[in-house]
């Protein structure tokens, strides 16, 4: 395969896009023994296809599949690594439910995890595109632990694990692998070890990584990267009006920033202007050669037409600045 080359200012989602109505609709069914497995598994090769094409009609340069296959990002990994039960699902907000994954056994590698769901988006896409992995930290964070002597011990064998599948994605040609790590902002107490593991989790694997942190207060995480393996960060701005840029200053040289420049917590669509200022702020600031645009995380909360504006909206934006930039875009390489 040869390296690939992206325009200035790439965009890109976070990951997770709002599954098709007919699609909940079709899960809801599997459950009380409506649709067979295989009927199943059509409806979500489907969505997929049907999520894919909104970010490709929005203009999006690396796509994901929209997580259409994972109910929530800790379960869908906790499900396929051995050594994990289940307790009754919990409230987290609103009507979301979730089941809270327990380690009660040694954690036990069964075989990939999502390399299936790269491989089908790969065969459907033409583009570059994007596969999302949940982080060890993470997941440890949102698991009960009656197996391990401490979080910690817990956290670096679920490095392991995910340093398996990290390997089987690269092998498998994926050429952007993000580490999703939403919880590492929330104790900072425990950076130093948590990004050890995340290192770990890495080891050896020399496609291009990038790691998404929901928001923080990324002053904490920042004088970490230095020794942190990941080439970029994505970060989530819109949501506090873009008050906090000026940290991206302290980034080291050799990390690229995904910026989060979409709200998506907030149903109300930003104006192409909007988005355009936020950008132009920010390569005043930041190197344009070494910026990603994508929205603050991922859009699977919004209602999908939302969603799909507010791509839109981004690339708009995107594309009017790109003629004022005079930088070369990244170039995605492969090993
Ligand atoms: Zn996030």
């Amino acid at each position: 395969m040869t390296d690939i080359s992206l325009p200035v200012l790439p965009t890109t989602v976070i990951g997770s896009y709002p599954r098709p109505a007919w699609l909940r609709k079709v899960l809801r069914l599997w459950k009380t023994g409506k649709f067979d497995k295989e009927q199943v598994e059509e409806a979500l090769n489907d969505a997929v296809i049907s999520v894919l094409s909104d970010q490709v009609e929005a203009g999006i340069d690396i796509p994901s599949d929209g997580e259409q296959r994972r109910d929530e990002m800790v379960e869908y990994f906790a499900e396929r690594i051995g050594g994990f039960k289940f307790y009754d699902p919990i409230r987290i907000w609103g009507n979301a439910y979730y089941r809270k994954p327990a380690v009660y056994a040694p954690l036990e590698y069964r075989g990939s995890i999502v390399v299936r769901e790269f491989m089908f988006l790969k065969s459907v896409c033409n583009k570059p595109v994007k596969v999302t992995v949940t982080g060890p930290y993470t997941i440890a964070d949102w698991s009960f632990n009656e197996y391990y002597s401490s979080k910690e011990e817990l956290t670096f064998e679920l490095a392991k694990i995910i340093n398996r599948e990290m390997k089987a994605l690269e092998e498998a040609g994926a050429p952007y692998v993000q580490i999703d790590e939403p919880a590492l902002s929330t104790h900072p107490d425990e950076l130093d070890w948590a990004i050890e593991a995340i290192n770990m989790a890495v080891n050896n694997v020399r496609i291009k990584i990038g790691m998404h942190v929901c928001y923080g207060d990324y002053s904490k995480i920042i004088p970490y990267l230095e020794k942190l393996r990941v080439s970029q960060l994505a970060l989530e701005f819109a949501n506090r009006g873009f008050k906090d840029i000026g940290i991206v200053k302290k980034m080291p040289e050799d990390k690229e920033l995904g910026f989060g420049v979409i709200d998506v917590h907030n149903k109300k669509i930003e104006t192409t202007d909007e988005v355009y200022y936020a950008i132009k702020r920010m390569i005043e600031i930041f190197p344009a050669r070494r910026l990603y645009i994508n929205p603050d995380c991922g859009l699977k909360m919004l209602p999908r037409k939302i969603a799909k504006e507010k791509m839109r909206i981004m690339v708009e934006a995107t594309r009017k600045i790109r003629g004022e930039v005079k930088d070369d875009g990244p170039v995605i390489k492969i090993p």
